[in-house]
C-alpha cells in the first residue's frame, strides 16, 4: 500500500491517504511535546519503538476480543490503519495514582487503587483539554450512549490486557490514555496508539520510570527508557 497526499500532521505522527479510502498510514516522529504543548524535543528512536510497540499491543488487543484499528505494519515506523473518525476524547485508565491525579487531589504517586479509575478529557487544543464527565460528553454530542458505554467496557477490558502483559515483563502499568475511532459503519474500535508516550511504565521491583515522565521532568536517560521497553517487549 503506498501513501498519496498528507492529511495531517499531528505533535508525534503523519497520517497520509491511501488508494484505498478505508485505509490511511500513520508514519511515527521522533518529535515529543509534553506540558500541554509548551515542551518540545526530539527523542531519538521513539517513532520506530512507538510504531512497533503500538502494533504488538493492538495485536495482543485483538486476539483479546477487542477491536483495533490495525491492519498492517509496513516498515519501522509506518503503520496502515483503518480510517476512522476519531472520538474526541482522551479515556485514561489508572492502576496506581501518579500525574494530574496526584496533582489534583493532592496525594502521593504510587498509591495502588482497589479498583482501576477512568476518567475522559475532551480533546480541545484550544480548550487545553478539559477533564469532562460522560453526562457532559452526552451533552457536547461528542459520542452517543451506547458508544460510550462501549468505550468504557473496551478501555477497562484493554486495562485487564496489558497490566497482564506487563507484570509478565516486570512492569507496572500505572495508567495510560487511550483513543476511540468509529469506522465507516459505525463500530468504535481503538485507535491512535499505545505506548512509552502514552502510558506510565515503572520497573516493578526498583519502580524506575520507563516513560514520557522522564523526558516531561527533564529526568534524563529518555532514550534508554524507551529502549528498555523495546526490549522487555522484543527482547532486543
Ligand atoms: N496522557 C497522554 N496524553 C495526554 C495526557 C495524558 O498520553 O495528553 C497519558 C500519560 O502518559 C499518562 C496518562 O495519560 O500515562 C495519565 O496522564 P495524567 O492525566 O496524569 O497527565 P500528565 O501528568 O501526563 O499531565
Amino acid at each position: 500500500m503506498n501513501k498519496t497526499e498528507q492529511l495531517y500532521e499531528g505533535k508525534a505522527k503523519k497520517v497520509f491517504a491511501t488508494e484505498n479510502p478505508e485505509y490511511v498510514i500513520v508514519s511515527y516522529k521522533d518529535d515529543a511535546t509534553a506540558l500541554d504543548g509548551l515542551k518540545r524535543g526530539t527523542i531519538l528512536g521513539k517513532g520506530a519503538i512507538n510504531n512497533r510497540m503500538s502494533n504488538y499491543l493492538m495485536k495482543l488487543l485483538e486476539r483479546s476480543g477487542v477491536p483495533t484499528h490495525f491492519v498492517e505494519e509496513l516498515n519501522d515506523r509506518e503503520t496502515v490503519v483503518r480510517k476512522v473518525q476519531i472520538v474526541p476524547l482522551e479515556v485514561i485508565i489508572r492502576n496506581i495514582s501518579a500525574g494530574s491525579f496526584a496533582k489534583r487531589y493532592g496525594v502521593e504517586e504510587g498509591i495502588v487503587f482497589a479498583e482501576p479509575t477512568i476518567e475522559f478529557s475532551y480533546k480541545n487544543d484550544d480548550l487545553h483539554d478539559p477533564l469532562i464527565n460522560s453526562y457532559h460528553a452526552l451533552a457536547l454530542g461528542l459520542a452517543t450512549k451506547e458508544e460510550i458505554e462501549t468505550i468504557k467496557s473496551m478501555a477497562f477490558r484493554v486495562n485487564e490486557v496489558l497490566k497482564e502483559y506487563f507484570s509478565t515483563l516486570g512492569v507496572k502499568l500505572v495508567d495510560f490514555k487511550l483513543e476511540f475511532g468509529r469506522t465507516a459503519d459505525g463500530k468504535i474500535v481503538l485507535a491512535d496508539e499505545i505506548s512509552p508516550d502514552t502510558c506510565r511504565f515503572w520497573d516493578a521491583k526498583t519502580n524506575e520510570k520507563l516513560d514520557k515522565d522522564r523526558f516531561r521532568r527533564d529526568m534524563g536517560g529518555v532514550e534508554d527508557a524507551y529502549r528498555e521497553m523495546m526490549h522487555r517487549v522484543f527482547g532486543e
